[in-house]
This record gives C-alpha cells, sequence and structure tokens, in this order.
C-alpha cells in the first residue's frame, strides 16, 4: 500500500541568499552603469538542471534524494563550482552560490565561469555505502552537462576528496575512459594536486597579510574567532598561527563553540574533533555559542561555516577589525554598511576564499598536462593570484570610495560585462 511522502524539498531560507546575490550586483551594476540588458543577463543563471535520485539504502530500502547543478554564466570559460550535501539546501542558496563562482573566478582572473552543485541530504546520517552510491547516482544525473569544456564540479560543504574520487570514477564509467580534469579536489592519487586541501584558507590568509600590511596593524599575536572547523576554518587555525602567528581564541563546529582566552593549539584542537567528531568539549576551554564567537573581543574574525550570519541584527556588535570571509555569504547587504561604517575592514567572500577554485583551476591545467607541480609552486603561483587580486579590489574601494565588497563586484562584474559584450550576447 502506498504511504504519504512528505516532501524534503526546503522552503527558501530568510534571507533568501540569492535575493542577497542579486541586490549585491544590482548595487554593483548602478554604479558601473551596466547596460540594462546585461545587467538583467547576469541577475540569472543561464541554465539549471533540477534532479530526483533513487539511492538504495542499507537496509534495503529506496530512498529519493533532490539535487541541483545551477551554471550561472559562462562568458569567460567553462563553469566551475562545488558541490554542497547539506539538509537545508535549496535551489536559491545554489544559485546564489553560482553567482559568487561566477565574480570569484573573475576577480581572481582565472579564465572560468561559475556554477555550483548541490544535494538536500544530511551525510552524518548516512553510512559510507549509502554515501557513495548517493555521489554515483548525482553524477549519473548531472553528468551530461559536466566536461572538462563544459562545467568542472569541486568539493563544497560536506563533501570531501573521497566523494570527489567516486564521482570521478562514476564519471569515468559514463565516459569510457578517464577525465581526471572534470572534477577537482579529488585526492592526490587520482590527478589531486598538491596544494588544494589548505588552499582556500591559505588564499585567505595571503590576502589578510596584505590588509594587515596596508593597515599597519600587527598580526603575529592577533586575538583570532573562527566558526566553522571543516576544510575552510580548521585550515585557517592550522595556518593563521603557522604563516601569520595568529593567537586563535575561539573556534566552533555545528554543535557549538570553545573559547580559551589564553589560545587554542591546532594540534590538539584538530585530534579533539577527529576523535570526537566536535570541537566542543575541548579540554580547557569555555563553551560559547556561534552567535557570541562573532561578537568576541578579537581583531580578526574569519567566518567560515554558512550563509547569512552577519546581519543588521549584529553586525553592530562586531568589534573585530578584520572580517576575513572564507564562507560564501555570510553577511548581508545591511550589514556591510554597518560594519563599512563602523571601519571594520572585510576581506569580501569571493575573494577571501577565492584560493579553492584558483587551486582547482590549477589542478585541472596540470590534469590537462598530466604533468604535476610541487607543491611550493603552487603556493606560489596561489600568492600571485591572490596578492595581485586583494590589490585591485583594495585600490578600486579607494578610488570609488565604497566598501571592499561593492569593488571586488566592481572588478569582477566589468570582466563578465565585458566577455557578454565581446560575445555578441548584448549589442
Ligand atoms: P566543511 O564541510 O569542510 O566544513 C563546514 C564546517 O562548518 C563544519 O565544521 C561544520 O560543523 C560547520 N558548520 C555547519 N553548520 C554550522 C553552523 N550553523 N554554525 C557553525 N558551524 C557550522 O565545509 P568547507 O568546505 O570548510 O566550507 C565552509 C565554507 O567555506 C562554506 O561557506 C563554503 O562554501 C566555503 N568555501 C569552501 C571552499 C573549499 O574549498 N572547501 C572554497 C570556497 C568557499
Amino acid at each position: 500500500m502506498a504511504t504519504a511522502v512528505k516532501s524534503d524539498i526546503k522552503l527558501e531560507p530568510s534571507p533568501n541568499p540569492f535575493e542577497v546575490a542579486q541586490q549585491q550586483l544590482d548595487e554593483a551594476a548602478e554604479l558601473l552603469e551596466l547596460d540594462s540588458a546585461i545587467h538583467h543577463l547576469l541577475r540569472w543563471p543561464m541554465r539549471e538542471l533540477h534532479v530526483t535520485l533513487p539511492v538504495r539504502m542499507d537496509d534495503g530500502s529506496t530512498k529519493i534524494y533532490h539535487g541541483f547543478r545551477v551554471q550561472y554564466n559562462d562568458a569567460r570559460g567553462p563553469t566551475k563550482g562545488g558541490i554542497r550535501f547539506h539538509p537545508d539546501e535549496t535551489i536559491d542558496t545554489v544559485r546564489a552560490l553560482a553567482a559568487w563562482m561566477t565574480w570569484k573566478t573573475a576577480v581572481v582572473d582565472i579564465p572560468l565561469g561559475g556554477a555550483k552543485g548541490g544535494v538536500i541530504c544530511n551525510p552524518k546520517e548516512l553510512s559510507d555505502g549509502e554515501l557513495e552510491r548517493l555521489s554515483r547516482a548525482y553524477i549519473r544525473q548531472v553528468g551530461r552537462i559536466l566536461g572538462l569544456k563544459k562545467d568542472i564540479p569541486a568539493p563544497d560543504v560536506y563533501t570531501t576528496p573521497q566523494i570527489m574520487a567516486w564521482m570521478a570514477d562514476e564519471y569515468a564509467f559514463m565516459k569510457g575512459h578517464n577525465e581526471f580534469g572534470v572534477i577537482t579536489g579529488k585526492p592526490l592519487a587520482l590527478g589531486g594536486s598538491a596544494g588544494r586541501g589548505d588552499a582556500t584558507a591559505r588564499g585567505g590568509l595571503y590576502c589578510l597579510r596584505e590588509a594587515g600590511k596596508l593597515l599597519d596593524i600587527k598580526l603575529d599575536g592577533a586575538t583570532t574567532a573562527i566558526q566553522g572547523y571543516g576544510n575552510a576554518g580548521s585550515f585557517a587555525h592550522k595556518l593563521g598561527v603557522e604563516l601569520l602567528g595568529l593567537t586563535v581564541v575561539a573556534v566552533s563546529d555545528s554543535r557549538g563553540g570553545i573559547y580559551n582566552k589564553g589560545g587554542l593549539e591546532y594540534d590538539a584542537v584538530f585530534a579533539h574533533k577527529q576523535k570526537t567528531g566536535s570541537v566542543v568539549e575541548f579540554p580547557g576551554s569555555e563553551p560559547i555559542t556561534n552567535e557570541a564567537l562573532l561578537e568576541l573581543d578579537v581583531t580578526i574574525s574569519i567566518p567560515a561555516a554558512l550563509e547569512s550570519v552577519i546581519t543588521e541584527r549584529n553586525a553592530n556588535k562586531i568589534s573585530a577589525k578584520f572580517l576575513v570571509e572564507l564562507a560564501n555569504g555570510p553577511t548581508t547587504p545591511e550589514a556591510d554598511k554597518i560594519l563599512y561604517e563602523a571601519g571594520c575592514y572585510v576581506i569580501p567572500d569571493f575573494l577571501c576564499n577565492a584560493g579553492g577554485v584558483t587551486v582547482s583551476y590549477f589542478e585541472m591545467v596540470q590534469n590537462s598536462y598530466n604533468y604535476y607541480w610541487t607543491e611550493q609552486l603552487v603556493h606560489e603561483r596561489l600568492d600571485e593570484k591572490m596578492t595581485s587580486a586583494f590589490h585591485v579590489v583594495h585600490d578600486t574601494a579607494q578610488e570609488h570610495k565604497v566598501h571592499n565588497r561593492l569593488a571586488a563586484y566592481l572588478v569582477a562584474v566589468s570582466k563578465v560585462a565585458e566577455a557578454v559584450k565581446l560575445r555578441g550576447w548584448v549589442s
């Protein structure tokens, strides 16, 4: 007998991240006096695919999942962007992330467009076998619109190098041969790039290093709070200490946060998270909520989890001198204005976290050559890209007397608009 099925497609979150992304673009379009057809085109994804995925569960039942792939704009090259597995995933979150990928590849000037993918699921509740079957099912559906010259996925929240390996393998079966360059963020043994693992955090810290020099603020010993302790957040802790000498006093994950005013030691916190699944209850620390962590009196605040955590409700409680946005979309437009007026130096998301896609691009290049670079060379080339993009954005902000996010939009949107025009899409 058929049973009633409750829809697991989520309603849009508030604030809606895609509306936020469109609002940010609108502001830049006005300043740039962008042609209205180009503006209209850039407000929307060029293509999107919605997929329904039947997955065999360990208990023999079949569960139906829903997923998306949004190819936002490919005027500057094949689209590129990660795949997120999250219970709260929505089409508008994926659209926003795909838009930000478009601006991200443009701001660091790599010859790619922007895309994003997602599956509504809770990977924490899945066994390895279920996760593998879900990952393969996603690629079987979405693989038809992927390709080295079309669209190249990568990891994002709750997807890992192992998941990329399963996806690359499934894609190889679909094509009849290996095409390693089609999925980046793979393990080293399957054509991954040296330096991809920590690239997102490393790129953001290169920007912070430059910002520290410009503002003449000493970073050695500067107190730091990090929200999110996955790829971006945990490497920000490790490299923040190693490269810049930061003192990380608070970190958090989805279960809560920990605080120690004397500083948290990376190796010990990371080992605790590996062992228990969370940073909470780390010996010698005090508990702190994710909300309170952002409001701590620290020099550097690093949101490295999800969108819309800094809004008009808490922006005036943020006292950090630097907001290093490793997460995508952590700050709403209303909060941006408050932070700018308060003198907080924001390194905006699609500049700050562009290290990940930059090294993913290096991975594609190495896969095409079938010849691999040393980690040292990857770091040098990443530093060159991030440092140059950071200064272009900073100088643009000074020139136009606008905040850094708007400046990053001015740089990125001009490049995409130029490509759209040169191709003759809009006369
Ligand atoms: P991840 O899955 O490795 O880690 C996510 C972390 O966030 C986990 O520690 C999780 O516990 C925590 N988290 C989840 N919900 C939370 C909540 N409500 N409050 C606090 N913490 C929470 O993901 P990641 O790859 O580190 O991605 C984090 C952010 O960085 C995302 O915004 C992502 O889009 C962005 N980003 C990642 C990359 C990359 O290369 N991985 C590149 C660019 C941007």
